[in-house]
C-alpha cells in the first residue's frame, strides 16, 4: 500500500525558478508526486503546514562531515567565542579535565588568529599553559594548518633538524627550533599522524549525532570535500546509514600520489552514501596568505603555496576520468584558479549532466575569469561561498587589495554566469562557529556585510530567493546528489519547514530565521 502524505496551506518554494511558488505538495513512499494549489485538493487527513515557508532540503556542497566525525573529540575553539590566545588557553583548559583516556590527546579547533587583538599566532609556548604532559593540538579555523604544544613535537620527533615537508613548513623560532606552528595539510599531517584514532563505533555515532545537527539546519544533503580521519569513509557512512543516518552523503577522497586511491565499482558510486569524486588541493588560503596568486600579497613579495604539481593534478583527473567520477580542485588564488582551466580546459568532459571538473572556493573571480570557463571544452562548476568573507574579513582586509574586493565571492556574476553554481559552508574550515547555518550564508550574500559591519562589494549581492536556489536547484548542478534541491514530482519528498518567512523578513534578520521542522524522504527527521 502506497504512504501518500499531503501538506497543505504553506508558502512552498519549488526550487523550479526564482519565483516558483505553490501551496501544497503530496509525497507517496518518500517521493514528490504533486505540487500546486491548496484548492485543487480537498484531504481531511492533510497535514497542515500553518501558512509557514517551506524550501527544498537543503544541499551542503562543501562540506567536511567525516573531518568532524573523526575530530569529534576536539572541543570548538571557533570564533566569536574565542577572540584571543588567552580564550583558546582557557577553552582548552576547561576542556582538558575531559580527556581521560591514558593516550588521548587534548584536541580543539577552530581558532583564527586574524581575529586575535595583537593578530598573533599561537604557539607551543602558549598550549604548553594547558599542559605539558599530555599533547595538546589545535587545528586553525581553515583546516589547513594547526599549532600543537612542545609534548606533541616532543611524540612526533619533530626537531631543528627536521626539514619541511614539501608545500608545507613546519614554523620556527629565532634560533631554529620548531614553535608549533603546523603550516599546510603536510605539517599538520606530520603530528596528526599520531593521534590515536577514534574506534570505528565511535566514528559511526559522530556520523549520526552529525547527520543529526545537518537536519536540524534543514540539510539533507551534503559532499564531503576530502573524506580524511575516517578509517573508511564510505564504509563509515554507510554503517551510519544502518544506525539512521538520513543525510545523503557524496564522498570526494583526497588524492595523494604516494598512495593511489583504489578503482571504484559501480556499487561505490550509488546509493544514499556514495563515491562521487576525488580531491585535489592546488594551493592554500587567503585567510592566511596561502592561496596562490598572480600579484604579490599587500605589502610583500610572497605569491602564497602552490600545493600540487601539474602532474599530481592531471593523475587525479586521470583516476576521475577512468572512474567516471568529478574531480573537484580546491582552487582560491587567481593563479591556481588560471592553472585549474590550463590543466583541464581543453579537455572533452567525462560526465554527463554535471561538472566533470568542480572548482572548490574560488576567490577572484573577473569577468574575464567567467568568460574563460564558459570558453572551455570542459565543463567547469564552482562550489563558492559567501560566509567567508562574512567569517574571515579580518585575513580577506590583509590578503586583497582594495582593488580586488569587487572580483572576490561575486556571487551575482557568478548566479548569471556559471551555471553548475553552490554556496555552501566548508565547516569546520570556516572560522565561524555553526558555518554551515544555511541562513548566515543567504544574509551574507544578500547583505554583502561582515560579521564586524563593514561592505564587503556590495554590488556583488544576490536575492533571497536567487541565494536559496544556490542550496537547493543550483547546488544540485554541482555533484551527482540526485532528486534533492527541488519539490518537483519525481524528487524526494525532503524539504524544511521555516519558523518565519525568510523571502520577506527585514535582510538583517535572514540569519536569525530557523528551521522549525526538516523532512527527508517522507519522514520528519526533526523537528525543534
Ligand atoms: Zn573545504
Amino acid at each position: 500500500m502506497t504512504n501518500t502524505q499531503l501538506f497543505t496551506n504553506a508558502k512552498v518554494f519549488t526550487g523550479a525558478s526564482e519565483s516558483a511558488f505553490a501551496s501544497a505538495f503530496r509525497v507517496a513512499d518518500g517521493v514528490v508526486d504533486w505540487v500546486g494549489d491548496a484548492a485543487e485538493v480537498a484531504d481531511e487527513s492533510s497535514i497542515d503546514l500553518g501558512g509557514r515557508t517551506v524550501v527544498p532540503g537543503l544541499i551542503d556542497s562543501h562540506t567536511h562531515p567525516a573531518l568532524m566525525a573523526g575530530t569529534a573529540a576536539a572541543v570548538e575553539c571557533f570564533p566569536p567565542a574565542v577572540m584571543s590566545v588567552d580564550d583558546l588557553v582557557t577553552v582548552l583548559t576547561g576542556h582538558a579535565p575531559h580527556v581521560v583516556a591514558p593516550d588521548a590527546w587534548i584536541l580543539g579547533r577552530g581558532f583564527d588568529d586574524t581575529k586575535f587583538p595583537d593578530g598573533r599566532m599561537p604557539t607551543a609556548k602558549d598550549l604548553d599553559l594547558v599542559s605539558t604532559e599530555r599533547p595538546v593540538l589545535v587545528w586553525r579555523c581553515d583546516a589547513h594548518s594547526a599549532v600543537c604544544n612542545s609534548k606533541a613535537l616532543e611524540i612526533a620527533g619533530i626537531t631543528a633538524e627536521t626539514p619541511d615537508p614539501e608545500g608545507a613548513r613546519f614554523e620556527r623560532d629565532e634560533n631554529g627550533q620548531p614553535n608549533g606552528v603546523l603550516t599546510e595539510i603536510a605539517a599538520v599531517a606530520a603530528v596528526t599522524a599520531f593521534i590515536p584514532a577514534p574506534t570505528r563505533d565511535e566514528q559511526i555515532d559522530a556520523v549520526v549525532v552529525l547527520g543529526e545537527e545537518f537536519a536540524s539546519r534543514g540539510i539533507v544533503a551534503v559532499c564531503d570535500l576530502l573524506s580524511t580521519r575516517l578509517s573508511d569513509p564510505l564504509e563509515v557512512f554507510r554503517a551510519a546509514v544502518e544506525r539512521g543516518l538520513r543525510t545523503s552523503v557524496a564522498l570526494y577522497p583526497g588524492w595523494n600520489p604516494a598512495h593511489p586511491l583504489a578503482e571504484l565499482t559501480d556499487g561505490d558510486k550509488a546509493g544514499q552514501v556514495r563515491i562521487a569524486g576525488v580531491k585535489v588541493i592546488l594551493d592554500g588560503a587567503y585567510s592566511n596568505r596561502t592561496a596562490w596568486v598572480h600579484e604579490p600579497y599587500p605589502q610583500s613579495c610572497d605569491h602564497g603555496l602552490r600545493v600540487v604539481e601539474d602532474e599530481d593534478a592531471l593523475a587525479a583527473g586521470e583516476w576521475a576520468r577512468r572512474n567516471g567520477v568529478q574531480l573537484a580542485v580546491h582552487a582560491m588564488g587567481d593563479r591556481a584558479l588560471d592553472r585549474v582551466v590550463d590543466l583541464f580546459g581543453d579537455m572533452q568532459p567525462w560526465l554527463d549532466g554535471i561538472p566533470s571538473v568542480r572548482i572548490e572556493h574560488a576567490t577572484i573571480v573577473t569577468d574575464d575569469y567567467v568568460h574563460r570557463l564558459n570558453e572551455a571544452r570542459m565543463h567547469f562548476g564552482i562550489a563558492t561561498h559567501t560566509v567567508f568573507f562574512f567569517a574571515e574579513y579580518d585575513g580577506y582586509e590583509k590578503a586583497l587589495r582594495a582593488e580586488q574586493v569587487p572580483d572576490a565571492y561575486p556571487i551575482a556574476r557568478l548566479y548569471d554566469g556559471v551555471e553548475a553554481l553552490s554556496l555552501s559552508s566548508d565547516r569546520p574550515a570556516t572560522a565561524w562557529s555553526g558555518a554551515d547555518d544555511v541562513m548566515l550564508s543567504i544574509e551574507a550574500a544578500v547583505r554583502r556585510r561582515t560579521y564586524n559591519g563593514i561592505d564587503f562589494g556590495p554590488e556583488a549581492a544576490i536575492t533571497v530567493a536567487q541565494a536559496m536556489l544556490l542550496y537547493t536547484a543550483r547546488a544540485r548542478l554541482v555533484s551527482p546528489l540526485e532528486n534533492v534541491g527541488m519539490l518537483q514530482p519525481g524528487f524526494d519528498g525532503s524539504f524544511a519547514v521555516l519558523e518565519r518567512d525568510v523571502f520577506t523578513v527585514p535582510t538583517d534578520e535572514i540569519a536569525s530565521v530557523r528551521v522549525a521542522e526538516t523532512w527527508i524522504r517522507g519522514e520528519q527527521a526533526f523537528v525543534r
